[in-house]
Formats: C-alpha cells, sequence, structure tokens
C-alpha cells in the first residue's frame, strides 16, 4: 500500500536572509579588506540565498588578533562562573529562536525539516547547556590543577551538521576560557552567520568569538597563522592529513575529527524490525552525509535475504522532496560537485559487478537529489566498502562467525563508529571490545549527547569532542 501525504512545508517568514554578510570580527559585522563575495545556494532548488564575504590572509589576521587580545584582556581573565553565564545565555537564545536556525539550517544544507528541527538544532542547544555547566568546575575535570586553556583556538567545520558541528567546537573551547576564530564550510554558511548575531544578542565581549567565512584558502591562511594556538578541525581524511603537516613542528594543539567508513553489524538473533529502522537511521539519515554513517552493513548470511528484504520494502516507504515539507525523509544533498561524487561511487559499484537496487522516487527538477540505493553482492575489495561515499548509498556484505564479522568490519583505514544489532548482550560486548572505532552503539544508531565524547581511531582523527574528554582538547597542561 502506498502513502500519499498533503504537503506540510513549514513556513519561512521565520527567517531573514540578508543579499549581503560580512565578516564577524571583534563582535561586529565588518567588510573583507579586498571585498571578494561569494554565494550560497539552496540545494533544493539551486537559488541563490545569499552573497558572502571571502576572508583573505588580513581579514584572517584581523580576526586572530581580535581573538588573541579578547584572550588577554577579558577571557582568560573572567572566572569560570562568568563565562558560564555567557554560555548558558547562548543556549537559551538558541532554544528561542530554533525555529528560526532550523528552517535557515535546511535551506542552506538540504537536510529535511524534520532533522534540523527534531535533531540538529536540539543538540546544538544541549552542548551549549552542558559545556557552561563545566565552565566553572574544569579543575575539577579531572584533568590536574595545573591545566590552561590554548588561547586562540581556530576551528574549521564542515557543511554536513553546521550549526552543530559549531557547537561541537565553540561551547567546550569557550567554557574552558579560549577564544576562537572559526571557520563555516563555503556551501553552509548562514547558521554559522546567525550564531554571530546570537553572539551580539548576548552580549558577548567583542573578540571571544570570531566567524570568519570563506573556502579551503581562508581555511589555510587561518591554520597557519602564527598567532593560533590550536587547531580544531572536522572535515575530510585528505584535508585533516594537510592540516597536520602544516601544523607539524609548531607549537600549536590539534585535534581531527575526520571521515569513516561505519560497520552496522546484524547477527541473526537481532530483533528485526528494530535493526531495519536502524540500518535506514544509520545509512539515510541526513542524506548518508554524515561522517558516522553505517555505510557497511555486515549482515549475519542465514539472515541476508530476509534483511534486505525488509530493508528495501521499508526504502519504498520513504518520502523524498522538498527539505521544509514536515513529511520529507531524504531532502537534497548538499552540492553539484558532492551530487556528482556520489554518483561517480554507484558507478563504481556497478561497474565493479556489485547488484545495485534504488528506491522507486520521483526526483525534483530541480535541485540536487540521490535516490536511497543499496548494493548487494558486494565484497571488501569493492571500492563502494573500502571509501567514504558521504551520501545515501549502502554496501551490503555477509559474514558468518562473530570473528569473521570482526575481521570485516575491522578491514578499513577508518575507524569511527560501528553498530552491532544482537539480543545477547555478552556477543555485543565481546564485539564492541574488538571493534576499531571510537563509537560502539548497540541495537541503535547515530545516537548523540553532549555528555557522550565522540571521535576516532586511524584515519578519522584523533582527539575526542563532547563529555569531559571534550574538554581535554581546549586544555595544555603546564608544569610550573
Ligand atoms: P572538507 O575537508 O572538504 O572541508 C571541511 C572544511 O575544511 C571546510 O570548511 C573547508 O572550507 C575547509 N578546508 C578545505 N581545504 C582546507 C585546507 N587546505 N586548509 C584548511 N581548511 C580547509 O570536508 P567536507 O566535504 O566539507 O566534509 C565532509 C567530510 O567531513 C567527510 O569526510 C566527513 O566524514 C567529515 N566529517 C567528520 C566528522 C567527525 O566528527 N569525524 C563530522 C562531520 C564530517
Amino acid at each position: 500500500m502506498s502513502l500519499e501525504y498533503a504537503p506540510a512545508p513549514e513556513s519561512t517568514d521565520v527567517v531573514h536572509i540578508k543579499a549581503h554578510y560580512g565578516l564577524f570580527i571583534d563582535g561586529e559585522f565588518v567588510e573583507p579588506v579586498d571585498g571578494t563575495t561569494f554565494t550560497t545556494v539552496n540545494p533544493a532548488t539551486e537559488e541563490v540565498l545569499a552573497e558572502v564575504s571571502e576572508a583573505g590572509a588580513q581579514d584572517v589576521s584581523r580576526a586572530v588578533s581580535a581573538a588573541s587580545t579578547a584572550h588577554s584582556r577579558v577571557w582568560s581573565r573572567m572566572p569560570g562562573r562568568e563565562r558560564g553565564k555567557y554560555l548558558f545565555r547562548i543556549a537559551r537564545i538558541i532554544q528561542e529562536r530554533s525555529r528560526e536556525l532550523a528552517v535557515l539550517e535546511t535551506l542552506d544544507n538540504g537536510k529535511p525539516i524534520r532533522e534540523s528541527r527534531d535533531v540538529d538544532i536540539p543538540l546544538v542547544a544541549a552542548h551549549f547547556f552542558y559545556y557552561a555547566g563545566w565552565a566553572d568546575k574544569i579543575e575539577h575535570a579531572g584533568m590536574g590543577t595545573s591545566i590552561r586553556p590554548y588561547g586562540v583556538a581556530a576551528q574549521i567545520i564542515p557543511w554536513n551538521f553546521p550549526l552543530l558541528m559549531l557547537a561541537w567546537k565553540i561551547a567546550p573551547a569557550l567554557a574552558t576560557g579560549n577564544t576562537v576564530v572559526l571557520k563555516p564550510a563555503e556551501t553552509t554558511p548562514l547558521t554559522a552567520l546567525a550564531f554571530a548575531d546570537i553572539c551580539q544578542q548576548a552580549d558577548l565581549p567583542p573578540g571571544v568569538v570570531n566567524i570568519i567565512t570563506g573556502d579551503g584558502v581562508t581555511g589555510r591562511h587561518l591554520v597557519e597563522h602564527p598567532d593560533v594556538d590550536k587547531v580544531a578541525f572536522t572535515g575530510s581524511t585528505e584535508v585533516g592529513k594537510a592540516i597536520q603537516r602544516a601544523v607539524a613542528g609548531t607549537r600549536k594543539g590539534l585535534t581531527l575529527e575526520l571521515g569513516g567508513k561505519a560497520a552496522n553489524i546484524v547477527f541473526d538473533d537481532a530483533p528485526i524490525d528494530e535493526a531495519i529502522e536502524g540500518i535506514v537511521n544509520g545509512i539515510f539519515f541526513n542524506q548518508g552525509q554524515v561522517c558516522c554513517a553505517g555505510s557497511r552493513l555486515l549482515v549475519q548470511e542465514s539472515i541476508i535475504d530476509q534483511v534486505t528484504e525488509s530493508l528495501t520494502r521499508r526504502l519504498q516507504t520513504l518520502q523524498l522532496g522538498d527539505p521544509l515539507d514536515k513529511n520529507t525523509d531524504i531532502g537534497a544533498v548538499n552540492s553539484a560537485v558532492h551530487h556528482a561524487r556520489i554518483n561517480e561511487y554507484i558507478k563504481f559499484g556497478e561497474d565493479e559487478g556489485a547488484q545495485r537496487w534504488t528506491a522507486p522516487c520521483s526526483i525534483p527538477e530541480r535541485g540536487w537529489w540521490v535516490a536511497p540505493t543499496v548494493f548487494t553482492g558486494v565484497s571488501t575489495a569493492h571500492r563502494i566498502a573500502r571509501e567514504e561515499i558521504f551520501g545515501p548509498v549502502l554496501a551490503v556484505l555477509s559474514f558468518r562467525t562473530p570473528d569473521e564479522a570482526v575481521a570485516k568490519a575491522n578491514n578499513s583505514p577508518y575507524g569511527l563508529s560501528a553498530g552491532i544489532w544482537s539480543e545477547k548482550g555478552s556477543r555485543t560486548l565481546w564485539m564492541a571490545q574488538r571493534l576499531r572505532a571510537g563509537v560502539v552503539w548497540a541495537n541503535t544508531f547515530n545516537r548523540f549527547d553532549p555528555t557522550s565524547p565522540f571521535g576516532g581511531f586511524k584515519e578519522s582523527g584523533f582527539g575526542r569532542e563532547g563529555g569531559r574528554h571534550g574538554l581535554g582538547a581546549y586544555l595544555r597542561s603546564e608544569v610550573v
């Protein structure tokens, strides 16, 4: 039975996008020194949303200098309980403006409003509340008493969870007494610019948070700036390696949150209906543009037909289309470039001999869309089983024994996350101890909580964000 939904679009009246945005430096929006701009586009319609400033080397220097002055004169001298008050204020404003932020995120990123409204923005507020609570308790965090903030943190984030990645970076940095210069991704700058407005609304002292927009060139200027004390990067493994090379041999601290190719492992005793929901959420949430996406499905051989049949039946019920519609499950992918990359991988899968199944969705005429796609008959040698696609494409592999499942899951250059579906707690614990993944979910997937550390092994990076561990990324030990 196919279900027809009446359209239920969220109103865009609540957002006021300016035609042009400057850079947010020292508490004010200013024009870039060389005046270069670029546009940001709605991926679901290809319409230009706004013109945004591109920060050049001199603009980066201005932002770093503002952050450095704010650190030495204001933020590092302020007692933790006062810093905490600003963070609580920011968290409350995010809650108050949550509908506006959700719509803005969906317009700029293409993700369904259901996700930005129910997952992204509530988690953003939760991160600020959580780290606000830590601001006056840093010396009780179990990291010793000789700890100090780095100073100026340069933070570079990707486009898949724009405001959430900002929260993961800015909340712990401010709580620990650092000031920041943050660069959002070039395709999703709008919620970071709205956050700059929130900093003004919260009366945050000028220079404590600076938001500069631009592409990888701006990012490189920021990473290489000599007055930056700490670099925190989330993005691709390729760029992460380049940043690690640039920072090597300097005094700068570094944390890297990079790519992933997670195994979602289903045993024959798993609760199948729940597992199907977990598989769908694992790979089709945010169109699969999730670093910890369960992009490799490992199913015990005896149930593989049952699982793939249930899965493809379930995928036929997903609604693809207008991301602002509250019924939509699958939104647009973020850019034309990324759309081409995902399709290239789908072609690799076909050329390598795997069997492709694509959900029968009607694709809107404008915008960048990829229907949920499942490949069966995949082996560990296939590119679609080894490389991060970062799209709604699932590779299904089989295994016979727990040992084989562990071997296949760990056969990856990445080590960010994994999922285990089984009714046996002892088996789940046995597996979790052997999987080389920073996060292991049991009978669930893609669950996030500000109290829980997140981060990877191997080429997925190093350092942890979230929880008490996330404070460590912004503190250095000082031997007196
Ligand atoms: P990307 O590496 O292309 O870009 C990320 C950011 O780095 C952008 O802001 C970009 O402008 C900037 N950048 C590009 N080149 C740079 C350079 N040479 N120096 C400094 N900055 C530079 O990644 P993307 O395509 O935006 O994001 C997708 C990637 O992010 C995926 O690989 C995904 O797995 C990863 N990711 C990881 C996590 C995590 O927590 N591990 C979370 C989200 C996304």
